[in-house]
């Protein structure tokens, strides 16, 4: 590991060592695009590769503009896709969307949705306020998806057994709720899964900075691979949660780099995820039994192998 002293001397030399050590036991991945090792835990060296792809995918895109406050129309496009990708639990009835003014400070700066799993998902008024910076950014639609996940997650919500790796399925069920869309030919899935796929690449790679004290290392580097604009909303987010470091590392790892980890260790069984906060629902002698669904990951994984083209053909 490089010492503070070093990264302060000089970063660029630093991250050559660094990039040195971390390639030589790493294999070139073809749908990953990058080097990755065997140890399952995401490297500061792996998540820059991963940021760096989807950074470069979205500088290459049109800006796009998503209008989430149009929920009936999402909602019934999305919440199929759900089904459509074996998570069939609870998707029998509706769910509405509905829009709430965050009053305490944090919680509208921080809080984009939430839901009960009953059926109504809430989102921050500020994706519904044509003044606010988060008016029409394509990646709210990333956000429906993950709470209409916890939608179809249903009673595991609210079950203890399967809080840990909650947020970490909601993320990864929305990723391949919008590859399906988007390798139908949706620019707007398309968008919006390259922009959460760079911002939580980003979130993963900053949890692992931290952990390693490689923090001014990370902001030097990251602020060039992700450009102003995104390091400038994303920097933000750490430095407003500096006095709770414990809390922001549980929120990096649980939305970002858990999610990311189970993803690329996925290549090694069939990109079939065991163990998620999936339901699937069984049938035995008259009761109805809950249970972990082993989650297929072949929507995300045929975009993650065409990103480049799609991207190119869809925008
Ligand atoms: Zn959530």
């Amino acid at each position: 590991m490089l010492t503070g002293a070093l990264l302060k001397a000089s970063t660029g030399l630093a991250y050559l060592a660094y990039k040195t050590t971390e390639t030589t036991h790493a294999d070139y991945d073809p749908v990953l695009k990058g080097h990755y090792d065997t140890d399952p835990e995401i490297s500061l060296y792996e998540g820059e590769q991963l940021t760096s792809r989807f950074s470069k995918l979205r500088e290459s895109l049109e800006p796009l503009g998503v209008d989430v406050t149009d929920s009936e129309h999402w909602v019934s496009e999305m919440l199929p896709m759900f089904g459509f990708n074996g998570l069939k639990v609870n998707l029998r009835r509706d769910v509405s969307v509905v829009a709430s003014e965050f009053k305490d400070p944090v919680n509208y700066n921080a809080v984009y949705g939430y839901t009960y799993c009953r059926g109504e998902v809430t989102l921050n008024e500020r994706m519904f306020n044509p003044e606010s910076a988060w008016n029409g950014k394509v990646e709210n639609l990333q956000v429906l998806a993950h709470e209409l996940a916890h939608e179809v997650q249903g009673t595991m919500c609210q079950d203890i057994r399967y809080t840990e790796r909650l947020e970490e399925s909601a993320q990864i069920a929305s990723w391949e709720v919008l590859a399906s869309m988007a390798n139908e030919g949706s620019r707007p899935a398309l968008h919006a899964l390259v922009v959460s796929l760079e911002k939580n690449a980003y979130r993963a790679s900053l949890y692992r900075a931290m952990r390693d004290r490689q923090l001014p290392y990370f902001l030097k580097r990251f602020r060039k691979i992700v450009g102003e604009e995104n390091f400038s909303a994303w920097e933000r987010m750490r430095r407003a949660n500096m006095s709770d470091v414990g809390g922001l590392h549980d929120i990096l790892r649980r939305y970002s780099y858990d999610p990311l980890k189970t993803i690329i260790e996925s290549r090694k069984t069939g990109w079939e995820v065991i163990g998620l906060s999936l339901p699937i629902v069984e049938h035995a002698g008259g009761r109805v039994i809950v249970g972990r669904i082993a989650f297929k990951l072949d929507d995300l994984k045929y975009f993650l192998e065409h990103a480049e083209g799609l991207t190119e053909a869809l925008n």
